[in-house]
């Protein structure tokens, strides 16, 4: 089997799907791997090391299996050989004209977000090691537009009080952020309308705050609230947020607009100089005032909403997101190193999109 690594062509996308440490590995497995000149640059990955690696540099979108991290944009899917495979980030809730282009591409394709979050394929779970990248960094940047310290001082010149840092949503990103507010220093607190996540709130040295509304829906994921649950959360949560140095939001629901859980008046509550990060933004944004890739003041709170976080620090996000892939590609190599999926097993049916007879 070949496998084509193109260079990401998204603005800002700095990421790489494979990197030297994992092509060894495949090549070990018997594959091939062709990388696109530069296509590590971003990551900071010269062509030299991809070939110290095993690899070849030349054209990736002629091997049998392309390897992406954002989804390939119409022009790439019309690069992409009939009958070949294509792994990736491919946004199939949000983008189906993505899938469209790929069945009449003849295109087989297997997107990272629709590995099933099952135990054995922790390996490959793509959404997780990219959202501690996102948790992680929300909090920095929290840091670094707060007017406050993080941790207590205590100094000759007085006592500063820690930040208090509210978590709203705590998946993989929430808790990350619950993680790292606390070894900056903060105060932390965690909310989700999943009654599981309590405890590794609590592990985490954070206070659950607990509303009352519980909202479990399928595959561990959150539902869409009603009407009524949605209005009595928000207002409860106005309440709540007045007393936060820092609200760091995450919430979602797959193939859904984030919910909106910090309301305008919400952050008129807030003091002066506080600051709101929302994770959200991609799918809408979790508070009233996000202007989604924009940082804003609205009434002396800052509201800042990144996208693609996990692009700012693409050596590490790189490094992990190139295993979960490889994981899921060495899940369908045979001894030789070809490519023969077993469309029995759960991972594979469902992360599989799109599928052509070509495939064996
Ligand atoms: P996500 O990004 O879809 O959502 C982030 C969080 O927002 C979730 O915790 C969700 O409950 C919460 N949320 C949604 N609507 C909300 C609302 N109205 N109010 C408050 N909170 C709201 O979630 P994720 O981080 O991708 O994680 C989803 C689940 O998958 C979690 O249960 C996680 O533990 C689980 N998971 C399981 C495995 C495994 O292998 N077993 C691996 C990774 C993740």
């Amino acid at each position: 089997t070949t496998v084509g690594v193109p260079r990401e062509a998204g603005a800002g996308e700095r990421r790489v799907a494979l990197v030297p440490k994992v092509v060894e590995r495949l090549r070990g497995r018997g594959v091939e791997v062709v990388v696109e000149s530069g296509a590590g640059l971003g990551a900071l990955i010269p062509d030299e090391l991809f070939i110290a690696a095993g690899a070849s540099i030349g054209d990736p979108w002629s091997a049998d299996v392309v390897v992406k991290v954002a989804p390939p944009a119409p022009e790439e899917i019309g690069r992409l050989r009939t009958g070949s495979t294509v792994i990736g980030f491919l946004a199939p809730l949000t983008s189906p004209e993505t899938v469209v282009a790929l069945r009449s591409a003849g295109v087989t394709g297997f997107a990272m977000e629709s590995i099933p979050r099952i135990s054995r394929a922790q390996s490959m779970d793509a959404l997780s090691s990219q959202a501690n990248v996102a948790g992680y960094k929300a909090v920095l940047l929290a840091a670094e537009r707060s007017t406050r310290f993080f941790p207590m001082l205590t100094t000759a010149a007085g006592t500063v009080k820690p930040a208090t840092a509210l978590v709203l949503g705590v998946g993989v990103a929430g808790l990350q952020a619950l993680a790292t507010a606390k070894r900056l220093g903060s105060r932390t607190t965690g909310y989700d309308v999943r009654p599981e996540v309590a405890d590794q709130v609590r592990s985490l040295g954070a206070q659950w705050l607990d509303l009352g509304i519980e909202a479990v829906g399928e595959g561990g994921y959150a539902r869409e609230l009603t009407e009524a649950e949605r209005a009595e959360q928000q207002q409860r949560l106005e309440e709540a947020i007045t007393g936060f140095d820092v609200v760091i939001t995450t919430a979602n629901v797959p193939g859904r607009r984030a919910p909106t859980l910090v309301t305008a008046k919400a952050v008129q509550g807030m003091r002066p100089g506080s600051v709101v990060v929302d994770l959200a933004g991609e799918s809408g944004g979790n508070c009233e005032l996000t202007e989604p890739g924009e940082t804003v003041v609205k009434h002396d709170v800052t509201i800042a909403s990144p996208l693609n976080l996990p692009a700012s620090m693409p050596e590490h996000a790189s490094e992990l997101y190139a295993r979960n892939v490889s994981a899921l590609l060495e899940l369908m190599l045979d001894e030789h190193g070809a490519l023969a999926p077993d469309w029995s097993d759960e991972v594979l049916a469902r992360s599989c999109i799109t599928r052509t007879e070509e495939t064996s």
